[in-house]
């Protein structure tokens, strides 16, 4: 079997590699590329191969950049099979739908403004079409993927859904495995299962190495470091606002707050959940409760873990505006992660120069982006072209993290190399190349045979 790395390579973000064997091509992941504008339009633009020689996707988890151009496949005529986990499949509808209606929006707002720019990747009924090309499965069971191909899903514990995945292919009366690990988790996180390393012999693997130089926090020191914040800016009279990723994190901190809030650790400070994707992620959530991770107290003891009395739900644009007179200490959750965009923006405009605020920061922030300006705390912050001064408490939680660190990709690996007699080489992926090169050297010497593939490049398995 031939593997091509098309995207994650060398880079976060893009997530696709093509996998070749007798005869037939399938897609691993088909993300998107983010970033600088120019630059991820380019290459978004680029089909990994022709559409007509994709035989079948197989997808590791929901989030766009791993799922986010399957709507992109299918505007240019992609019909086939995407193999999904279930929860997969279900949180991908109501992502891909929303960035389909992003783009959407985007493109009207800068035509509007006269600025030259390309028609939006996909629309809603491109998105439309993913889901009906969606083929659901349960963790641990084997699917034929092409005839001589098949894989499975083990828990990545990464988000809800989230897979890494065993490729067999069956080629000349020679059997080979290829483990891929998609975004490895972090055992502790809230909600979600521990990540479960497969257990079938491999013979390569790809895995990611988003954080293959650094360690976080502990989950238990960020739920600490949550409760301090919260009572904090609560006896200041202040607004704690979270620029969230609307899948996952918002779930994971509605969960944390109410987890605190039955302890007593936090006083009681009203929730409000301002985003239309979080909201309809929480749906999909409560849709799965079945693969939420039992060993946690919380989860087999409270019936309703996201809709407790102090927390709210936005259901549209003027109820959102609405909370700007409102007074009194207050949690606002809204998107979008990285505040470049949704309604985290508004809250900013009205917050940051208020010294009682804090804008606690949950997430990976990325270069060039409001986020990133605030973790630096910059004196000033430019919000939709007005210049606010940043004079609220600016707090960094990393324990919440939904990936793997440096010790915990290790660990990972350390249990695929045990239960892999054969294994040559591992292939590291999605990470920026100053992480890749640092967790490389640390395989190295733990003796790995390690290579981190270029765009392009193709090996033989
Ligand atoms: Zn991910």
């Amino acid at each position: 079997m031939e593997i091509e790395f098309v995207g994650a390579a060398r880079e976060v973000t893009g997530s696709c590699h093509i996998v070749r064997a007798n005869g037939k091509t399938v897609l691993l992941d088909c993300g998107l590329f983010q970033g600088k504008r120019a630059d991820a339009e380019a290459k978004n633009r680029r089909l990994p191969c022709p559409v007509s020689e994709i035989d079948a996707v197989v997808l590791s988890h929901a989030h766009l950049d791993h799922a986010g151009r399957l709507p992109f496949l299918a505007h240019a005529g992609y019909s086939r099979e995407i193999h999904a986990t279930k929860a997969t499949a279900d949180l991908t509808a109501i992502m891909l739908a929303d960035s389909a209606r992003i783009q959407e929006s985007d493109f009207e707002h800068l035509t509007r403004h006269g600025r030259p720019v390309e028609p939006p990747l996909y629309d809603i009924k491109d998105a439309a079409r993913v889901e009906d090309l969606m083929r659901r499965h349960q963790y641990g069971e084997w699917f034929d993927v092409v005839p001589g191909l098949r894989a499975k899903y083990t828990d990545a514990g990464h988000i809800l859904g989230s897979a890494a995945v065993v490729v067999e292919v069956a080629e000349n009366g020679v059997t080979k495995r290829v483990i891929f690990s998609g975004d490895v988790g972090r055992p502790g996180l809230p909600i979600i299962r521990d990540p479960e390393p497969p257990t079938e012999p491999a013979d390569v693997v790809l895995i990611e190495s988003t954080y293959g130089d650094r360690d976080h926090e502990s989950v238990a020191g960020a739920r600490e470091h949550l409760a301090k914040v919260v009572r904090e800016t609560a006896s200041r009279g202040g607004r704690i606002l979270i620029p969230a990723f609307a899948v996952g994190r918002a779930q994971e901190l509605v969960y944390e707050l109410h987890i605190l809030t039955r302890a007593g650790s936090i006083p009681k400070v009203p929730i409000v959940i301002d985003s239309p994707l979080a909201t309809a992620a929480t749906g999909v959530f409560e849709m799965n409760a079945d693969l939420f991770d039992q060993t946690e107290a919380p989860i087999r003891e409270i019936e309703k873990l996201f809709r407790f009395d102090l927390v709210s739900f936005t259901n549209n644009v003027t109820e959102s505006k609405a909370l700007n007179t409102r007074v009194g200490p207050m949690v606002i959750i809204a998107g979008s992660g990285m505040a470049e965009g949704g309604r985290i923006v508004h809250h900013l405009v009205h917050g940051a120069a208020d010294p009682r605020n804090t804008i606690l920061i949950v997430g990976f922030q990325a270069e060039h982006t409001l986020g990133r300006r605030i973790v630096e705390r910059q004196p000033t912050i430019k919000v939709f072209g007005q210049e606010v001064e940043l004079r609220a408490q600016v707090e960094v939680l990393n324990g919440y993290s939904a990936h793997a660190d440096r010790t915990e990709l290790a660990s990972w690996i350390g249990a695929v190399r045990r239960t892999s007699p054969a294994l040559k080489q591992v292939y590291l992926v999605h990470g920026e190349v100053k992480a890749q090169d640092a967790f490389a050297a640390k395989l190295r010497a733990d003796g790995y045979s390690v290579t981190c593939p270029e765009p392009g490049n193709k090996i033989s398995v």
